[in-house]
């Protein structure tokens, strides 16, 4: 396997002042946010402590149904990671999002979120009651009235997924840092869900789960 490094051209900072930010909260681990951003506003998304997985699902908060699709975006970005210049599409095709500013280079949308389920296939029954992304995504969903009919395959922030050679796919070693960011620009009004992912199976999280900074910036 090789291990493919980011393209560090695609390593923009971002043109936002932290002083300017109308949204500041701290997410804990293992814990998730849902919340309205509107159109033109813009999300960052801080790795306070490095090597954190940030699952993140956009929909168009005009019609939820109008939600994230990873295969609409892979397909039309022609390139299996995302980063700086990254269009989130919608399924309809929609442009919801794009990113703007990113200082970590790659993240991932292959691998999805991580489940009871998918835990106890992959790293045994001793898993079964581990916490994960799927059941915070829910309980988020369930603040706005929302359920299981509103998931989809999500955005895996700061997440190392590479492509093998052969075509595989495998959980690496982050190559997120502390401090590190992902800016988001909001291309309609949306709603945006995320889970801090609590997963202690695989590296995603350093074996650590640790809180992320979420800050909002008007158009
Ligand atoms: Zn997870």
């Amino acid at each position: 396997m090789t291990a493919v490094l980011p393209d560090t051209t695609r390593l923009v900072p971002s043109t936002l002042r932290e002083e300017d930010a109308v949204l500041d909260v701290v997410v804990p681990a293992g814990d998730g946010w849902v919340g309205e951003i509107a159109a033109g506003s813009t999300l960052r998304i801080v790795d306070l402590h490095g090597n954190q997985a940030v699952d993140t699902l956009f929909y168009d908060a005009a019609d939820l149904a109008n939600r994230y699709s990873a295969v609409d975006t892979l397909r039309e970005q022609g390139a299996a990671y995302l980063t700086t210049g990254s269009r989130l599409l919608s399924h309809r095709q929609d442009v919801l999002a794009t990113i703007v500013a990113d200082m970590c280079g790659r993240h991932d949308t292959l691998g999805g979120a991580c489940a009871q389920e998918s835990n106890v296939v992959r790293y045994g029954p001793q898993t079964r009651h581990m916490h994960a992304c799927r059941v915070t995504f829910l309980r988020k969903l369930a603040e706005i009235g929302r359920d299981v009919r509103d998931l989809a395959p999500n955005v895996n922030f700061f997440m190392n997924v590479p492509l093998t050679d052969e075509g595989g796919l495998t959980f690496e070693d982050g190559l997120s840092g502390p401090g590190k960011y992902v800016e988001v620009r909001a291309e309609r009004d949306l709603v945006v869900l995320i889970s801090n992912c609590p997963q202690l199976n695989n590296p995603c999280n350093g074996y650590d789960p640790t809180p992320v900074r979420l800050l909002g910036f008007p158009a």
